[in-house]
């Protein structure tokens, strides 16, 4: 392989970024402009002519997709294996330090890596414990607060011992809950990022070591870091010049999840000697999208200024509907998507991003419904559904017994006849004693506390997880394992006794998670020889909203703008785009959140190659309450002539299929978007209506039954 195949398909600034001698640099450079490219080529240039072995190298991504697409992309370009690179996101690289060096990091080897819900269920337990007033103190801002500490890489004991009341009490369950998780071997998505740092910031020697080892240090989205992931980086690369960043500040999308733009600003501090570049030209997008993104995105201060400009040409406006309802919404965008497909696209290179998750069910029940292949990221996540999480809790139970959180989750799913009465002793005996549950639970067997029948059902549960645990020891292969699971604990039985469709399905999910155990792929990182029920759960718990987006099937694909961030389509959908929901209620008088807003919209439109539709709904029903929302301001922030409405009229009376005359509407007795109600199939809105008199027909989408034509001289319906 010669150098030609590294530098050839880049332009200059790229080519400067990637053959650089090694020292600190950071690329800065707006959406689409090659910064991912130049990161990867940057890692082959180091392996290729710099002669530094994959294993010295370290990659941070934003997602373990990333992390896969980027270690096959330097594959590719130097044809050989590069297994050995540490490439992956910070939380999993943190959980990969944190388990080689458990003893250092004063963790139990048994440690568990818990999800939010599971962090939160914890919380709610200890408030209750200590006899916290939960309305003044809600879980989820108690959650937020103790994360949020993390993130900046406070412990309860960093913190000022006064204040107020308010303030002492969320010491007090910040205090209480580190040392229930350090008692149960539980360690949240903060607490990996911050023990990962003190890891290296307390041993010398690891620090040394790791400094050694990882000789160039490469991250992406470097705007998304939080406080402690920069420091950890630093710590790092301190002394040696060898941090590669590259990242946008107009995409700067996780300030409220501790995200720290002025990483960037500090970058510049920390390393003065640091090569910074820019690139200016965009390979993604049409003129038009870039122009959109432009103009929109000046809207924002304080930012570090750039301008994007392309070699492409204009290609087509970008198309802007105005729906009467998200029902409305979802039919236009799907009419929309057949007819691509009709004329020869690919599902996969169409996107509908919206701005929050419950979003999606319109779109997913339309695609249903015209039987229209998708794929949802994130969203209800597979390993975050109910029964699979109760399956993986007597799994995590089982591999460490310490696992409050999951012991709490299981003891009673199925019921086996362990009374609230029996638990309540049990949670305050292992407070009082500062023992795992499970401990708890053997100290009142041991010392016969309870009656007989509530003891014979504790042993019962006991034995039960243990010989899941000594099960899973012999078995071979893990789904076998997680078959015993499932069928062990009673878990298809009960979801077997579940009404009708609910129980099935969830007895297929669970069929699903041994399939998922069955084809899970071990090869892909692990270097550090666990054991391969530790492997997938740790899969679980980290990569939950990933799993469904990795199939390559032709599938149109459904995710948050969040979740968009560093990828491209040729076609994209933004909807919702209404003031309220985008930017959100919690942004509108708030204008720093107005801004990372803004950036998120930037983000959805610089993810369009070709052509990126925008729609909003005149009414909306979302979390069961109805709205009427105006257009949001980014529209107007976008220039007009970019811009082509798509008439209401013009658009349903060409739908695919059936082609209703215009006029029949003002003959009709039904508005579009009005509400109706059938006797049978309940209530819908009405879509478009043909024909007159004793022939005319609507389309109604009904919320259950689905999309139907009517003829009305037959159908009872009934405005309201
Ligand atoms: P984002 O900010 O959205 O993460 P990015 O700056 O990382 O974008 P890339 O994803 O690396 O941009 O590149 C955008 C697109 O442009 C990709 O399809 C990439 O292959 C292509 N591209 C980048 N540089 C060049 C180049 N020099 N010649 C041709 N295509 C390029
Ligand atoms: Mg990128």
């Amino acid at each position: 392989m010669d150098v030609s195949t590294l530098i050839n398909p880049l332009n200059d600034a790229q080519r400067l970024a990637v053959s650089a001698p090694s020292q600190a640099m950071l690329v800065l450079a707006g959406a689409g402009s090659g910064k991912t490219r130049v990161l990867v080529h940057r890692i082959a240039w180091h392996i290729q002519i710099n002669h530094i072995a994959p294993h010295n190298i370290l990659a941070v991504t934003f997602t373990n997709k990333a992390a896969h697409e980027m270690r096959q992309r330097v594959e590719e370009l130097l044809q050989m294996s590069a297994r050995s690179m540490w490439i992956g996101t910070f939380h999993g690289l943190a959980h990969r330090l944190l388990r080689q060096h458990c003893k250092e990091a004063r963790l139990p080897e048994t440690f568990q890596v818990m999800d939010s819900d599971d962090q939160l269920r914890i919380i709610k337990r200890l408030l209750k414990n200590l006899q916290i007033d939960d309305t003044k103190w809600p879980p989820k801002m108690v959650q937020g607060f103790i994360n949020g500490q993390k993130e900046e890489g406070i412990r309860a004991r960093h913190m000022p011992g006064h204040g107020d009341f308010f303030y002492q009490q969320l010491l007090l369950v910040y205090k209480a809950y580190e040392e229930l998780c350090d008692r149960s071997g539980l360690v949240d998505f903060a607490e990996l990022l911050l023990r990962a740092h003190e890891l290296l910031r307390d041993n010398p020697e690891l620090l040394s070591f790791y400094k050694q080892r990882f000789q160039q240090v490469h991250v992406d989205e470097f705007q998304d870091t939080n406080t402690i992931q920069y420091a950890w980086l630093r710590l790092l690369t301190e002394g040696n010049n060898n941090l590669f960043v590259v990242g946008d500040d107009d995409q700067s999308i996780y300030g409220w999840r501790g995200a720290k733009i002025e990483n960037i600003y500090q970058f510049r501090d920390h390393y003065p000697d640091h090569l910074m570049i820019r690139l200016e030209q965009n390979y993604r997008s049409t003129g038009t999208i870039l122009k959109a993104a432009n103009a929109l995105i000046a809207h924002n201060d304080s930012r570090l200024g750039k301008e994007l400009w392309t070699h492409a040409g204009e290609g087509q406006a970008i198309a802007l509907y105005a729906a009467f309802n998200e029902q409305d919404e979802a039919y236009f965008v799907v009419e929309k998507i057949r007819q691509w497909v009709r004329e020869g696209g690919s599902r996969r290179d169409i996107a509908i991003l919206y701005r929050s998750n419950a979003q999606s069910r319109q779109f997913e029940e339309r695609l249903m419904t015209t039987a229209t292949p998708y794929r949802v990221y994130g969203g209800l996540r597979f390993f975050e559904r109910m029964e699979i999480k109760n399956a993986l809790a007597y799994l995590r139970l089982s591999a460490n017994p310490l696992d409050d959180a999951s012991f709490e989750r299981v003891v009673n799913t199925p019921t086996r006849g362990i009374g609230t009465k029996t638990l309540d002793d049990m949670r305050i005996l292992a407070r009082d004693r500062s023992l795992s549950l499970w401990q708890a639970a053997e100290w009142m067997l041991h010392e016969a506390l309870l009656p007989a029948r509530a003891a014979t059902a504790l042993n019962n549960f006991l034995s039960l997880i243990k010989n899941i645990g000594i099960q899973n020891a012999q078995h071979e292969a893990l789904y076998e394992s997680v078959q015993h699971v499932i069928e062990a604990s009673g878990l298809i039985e009960l979801y077997k006794k579940e009404k009708q469709d609910k129980g099935e399905t969830r007895v297929e999910n669970l069929e699903e998670l041994v399939n998922a155990a069955r084809l899970f792929d071990f090869d892909t990182d692990n270097p550090d020889n666990l054991s391969d029920i530790d492997l997938f759960l740790t899969h679980a718990a980290l990569e939950a909203g990933e799993m469904q987006g990795d199939a390559d099937d032709d599938c149109v694909q459904l995710m948050t703008l969040h979740a968009a961030k560093g990828l491209e389509f040729k076609q994209v959908f933004m909807v919702g785009v209404e003031e309220g929901l985008f930017p959100s209620q919690q942004a509108l008088d708030d204008p720093g959140r107005l801004q990372e807003e803004r950036r998120l919209c930037y983000v959805g439109i610089t993810r369009a190659m070709q052509q990126l539709t925008i729609s909003y709904a005149e009414s909306r029903r979302l979390y069961g309450k109805d709205s009427y929302p105006r257009p949001s301001r980014f529209l107007k922030e976008i220039p007009t002539e970019l811009l082509e409405e798509i008439r209401l009229r013009a658009q349903v009376s060409r739908p695919a299929s059936i082609a209703p005359t215009t006029q029949s509407y003002s003959q009709s007795r039904f508005r579009i978007g009005q509400m109706v109600r059938h006797e049978k199939f309940g209530e819908g809105v009405v879509l478009q209506s043909e024909g007159d008199g004793e022939q005319e027909r609507v389309q109604i989408n009904f919320r259950q039954a689905g999309i139907k034509w009517l003829m009305l001289a037959f159908a009872k319906l009934e405005t309201l």
